[in-house]
This record gives C-alpha cells, sequence and structure tokens, in this order.
C-alpha cells in the first residue's frame, strides 16, 4: 500500500469526515492510490481546500463537501451530490468523531447527546444511505473508523466508548444484513494515534499511556489508513463483519 501498487486506480470512495487526523490521511492514501475520492467536512474549511488541492500527478481527484455528520439532513444530500458526479460509488468511510470527556458521574447530558448524534446516530445515517445506494448497484465496501475503548471501554469517556461500541455493534449487524448484495461492512479500531485529537489529550496521560502501549508508541495516522485501504479494496475481498484493532498491541492486553 506504499504506493508501489495501485490497486485503487479508477475507483470512487466517499470519506466522512476527511479534513484532518485519521481522516485525511486516508483521502490521501486513497487519491495516491489513484482512486477518486469526496470526503466531508464540518469546519475548517481553509484544510479542507488545501487537501482538494493536494491531488498530485498521476493521482486522483479529491473533492469536498461540507456537511455536519451529525445533522441528518445533509445526509442524503451528501449522497445525491455524489451519485450526480459519479456513476457507481465503490466504498465509504466514516471517520467523523469527537470526544467530550468527563467521568460518567459529573458527564452532563449536552456531552452525551453531542457525542452519541456525531459519531453514532451520524454513522447510522451515512450506513443506511449507503447500504441503499450498494444494494442497488449490487457491491460496494463499508468501513468504520471505531475505537478500542468500544471494545474495551476507559474511564473518563463512556460518552465516546459507547458511541464507539455501538458503531461496532452496527456494522457487525449490517455486515451480516447485506453480505447476500456483495456488500462488505468492516472496522477498524484504533488504539492511540498521533492526531489533533490526541494531542489534546494531556502530555501526562499520553506519556502514561504509551508506556503500556506493547509496541512502545502512539500510531501514526498513516498506519490506519493503510488497514482502512486494505478493507476498501479487493484484496479484502472476503472480510466482512470484521473489526480489525491498529493499536501497537494494547487492546490485546485487556481481552
Ligand atoms: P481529528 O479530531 O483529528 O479528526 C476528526 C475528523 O472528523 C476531522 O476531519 C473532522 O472534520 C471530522 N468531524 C468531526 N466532527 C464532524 C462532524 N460533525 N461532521 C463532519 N465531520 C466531522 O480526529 P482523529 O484522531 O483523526 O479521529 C478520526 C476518527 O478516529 C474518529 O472517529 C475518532 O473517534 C477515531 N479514533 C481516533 C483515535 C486517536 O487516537 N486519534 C483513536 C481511536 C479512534
Amino acid at each position: 500500500m506504499d504506493g508501489g501498487i495501485r490497486i485503487l486506480t479508477g475507483k470512487n470512495f466517499l470519506v466522512i469526515g476527511g479534513s484532518r487526523g485519521i481522516g485525511r490521511a486516508t483521502v490521501k492514501k486513497l487519491a495516491e492510490q489513484g482512486a477518486n475520492v469526496t470526503f466531508t467536512y464540518k469546519d475548517n474549511e481553509a484544510a479542507a481546500k488545501e487537501l482538494c488541492g493536494h491531488a498530485g500527478k498521476g493521482s486522483g481527484k479529491i473533492e469536498c463537501i461540507q456537511a455536519d455528520a451529525a445533522d441528518s439532513s445533509t445526509t442524503s444530500q451528501v449522497l445525491e451530490t455524489v451519485r450526480k458526479d459519479i456513476a457507481k460509488l465503490d466504498g465509504l468511510v466514516v471517520n467523523a468523531g469527537i470526544n467530550r470527556d468527563s467521568n460518567l458521574v459529573t458527564m452532563d447530558e449536552d456531552s452525551w447527546n453531542e457525542v452519541i448524534s456525531t459519531n453514532l446516530t451520524g454513522t447510522f445515517h451515512y450506513l443506511k444511505s449507503a447500504s441503499n445506494k450498494f444494494i442497488r448497484q449490487g457491491s460496494g465496501s463499508i468501513v468504520c473508523v471505531s475505537s478500542i475503548t468500544g471494545l474495551v471501554g476507559m474511564p473518563g469517556i463512556a460518552n465516546y466508548a459507547a458511541s464507539k461500541a455501538g458503531q461496532i455493534a452496527l456494522v457487525r449487524s449490517l455486515a451480516l444484513e447485506i453480505a447476500r448484495f456483495n456488500i462488505r461492512v468492516n472496522a477498524v479500531a484504533p488504539g492511540f494515534i498521533n492526531t489533533d485529537m490526541y494531542q489534546d489529550l494531556s502530555e501526562k496521560f499520553r506519556q502514561s499511556t504509551e508506556r503500556h502501549i506493547p509496541l512502545g508508541r502512539a500510531g501514526d495516522p498513516e498506519e490506519v489508513a493503510n488497514v482502512i485501504c486494505f478493507l476498501l479494496s479487493d484484496q479484502a475481498s472476503y472480510i466482512t463483519g470484521s473489526v480489525i484493532t491498529v493499536d501497537g498491541g494494547f487492546a490485546h492486553k485487556y481481552y
């Protein structure tokens, strides 16, 4: 997946939440592999436009649409825009995610609702719309960016962990519902990945966490993007309903 073998040339993908971090790395990698990519973003238009201009010689096209993943009224508009521009959508990546951290005993309802509506309800709407399109096409591949917290839980982020566990349950259930239409649905569960979201955590927390990661460091966004691109590609043609941890071995210590 390093640009040597271009296994995604000419394919079309939609990435939800692609302006920075793991989403951005995924958009870039897909385009480098020759795929055309449309991604959504909520704010930071400058970063989104800059990424659109990134497509280099020989790479696929990159386009962006402003759309809040938590606003279900925009979901069908995004799919409709993509439908007008391209005849066939080969895959969807649901990456948009936020955190509003606190212990459960002091968590206010707004923090709960905000995280669930972006991470989980937003995922539901995109999975539903894209699945209907893929069923009509007779093919498609979906990858959700969940988290190891959805597998093992973690103190101080119960709302986030619940949203990520919910994504995994959605992926596993949907994979069984639509496998017969030649549609694969998988999740990646990143551990601690060096993005803005990770940098927002305190240095003390990051240092103490990294001591417990078997590979001894946080991951790079590109290391998650590699797995997402693999799952989207035909190289993963017999994988569905799977959750692949990309965490330096961290979660295996807990289950
Ligand atoms: P990030 O904050 O750097 O990027 C998040 C992306 O989601 C951005 O592109 C942002 O524009 C987009 N986004 C956020 N809210 C949105 C909304 N309402 N509508 C549309 N787009 C929205 O975060 P990241 O670290 O790159 O995380 C990406 C995904 O990976 C998230 O789902 C996150 O939960 C998950 N994840 C991250 C880590 C980590 O350590 N960084 C670990 C596990 C899982």
